[in-house]
C-alpha cells in the first residue's frame, strides 16, 4: 500500500465512522459551519474547563467523506489540549492544506500528523478544500464565540 492509498483509507474509515458524532453534554461553546457548494453541515460543540483545556469536543452534521473525516480526526487530535494548542494546531492545519507542505505545530504527535496529512490530497480540488477546512473554521468560530455561521462560500 503506498502513502496515497493509505491516506485514502484513513479518510474513508473516518467517513464512515466518525469519532465524537455527538452532542457534548454540559457544552459551553459551540458553532455551526455549512458548506453550500457541497451541501455539508457541521455544528461543533466544545467544553471548556477552568483552565481553557478542551475537556469534552464533538460534532453533529451531515455531509462528503472528506468533511465528515476531517471533523473526525480534527475532535479526535484536539481533545484534551489546550485552547492555545488547539489555535495553533488550527493555523498549521489550514496553512498546510492551502500552501505549506508539512506540518510544523510542536503540539502534534507524529500519529496526529499522519492523520492530518490523509487530507492534504485535496489541495489539487479547490472545492474539495472547503470541504476539509469548514469543521475547523466552524471550531474557530466556536472558541471565539462569535455566535456566527460559518458559510464556507464566504471564506478564501
Ligand atoms: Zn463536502
Amino acid at each position: 500500500m503506498n502513502l496515497k492509498e493509505l491516506y485514502q483509507e484513513i479518510i474513508l474509515e473516518h467517513g464512515k465512522n466518525p469519532r465524537n458524532l455527538r452532542k457534548t453534554e454540559n457544552f459551553n461553546k459551540d458553532a455551526k459551519g455549512h458548506n453550500p457548494l457541497c451541501g455539508d453541515k457541521v455544528h461543533v460543540y466544545l467544553k471548556l474547563n477552568e483552565n481553557k483545556k478542551i475537556e469534552d469536543i464533538s460534532f453533529e452534521g451531515s455531509g462528503c467523506a472528506i468533511s465528515m473525516a476531517s471533523a473526525s480526526i480534527m475532535t479526535d487530535l484536539v481533545k484534551g489540549k489546550e485552547e492555545h494548542e488547539v489555535k495553533e494546531i488550527i493555523e498549521d492545519f489550514l496553512g498546510m492544506i492551502k500552501e505549506n507542505p508539512e506540518l510544523k505545530s510542536k503540539n502534534l504527535e507524529e500519529d496526529d500528523k499522519t492523520k492530518l496529512m490523509c487530507l492534504s490530497g485535496v489541495k489539487q480540488y479547490p472545492m474539495r478544500v472547503k470541504c476539509a477546512t469548514l469543521s475547523w473554521h466552524t471550531l474557530t468560530s466556536a472558541i471565539n464565540n462569535t455566535q456566527e455561521e460559518i458559510n464556507s462560500e464566504r471564506l478564501d
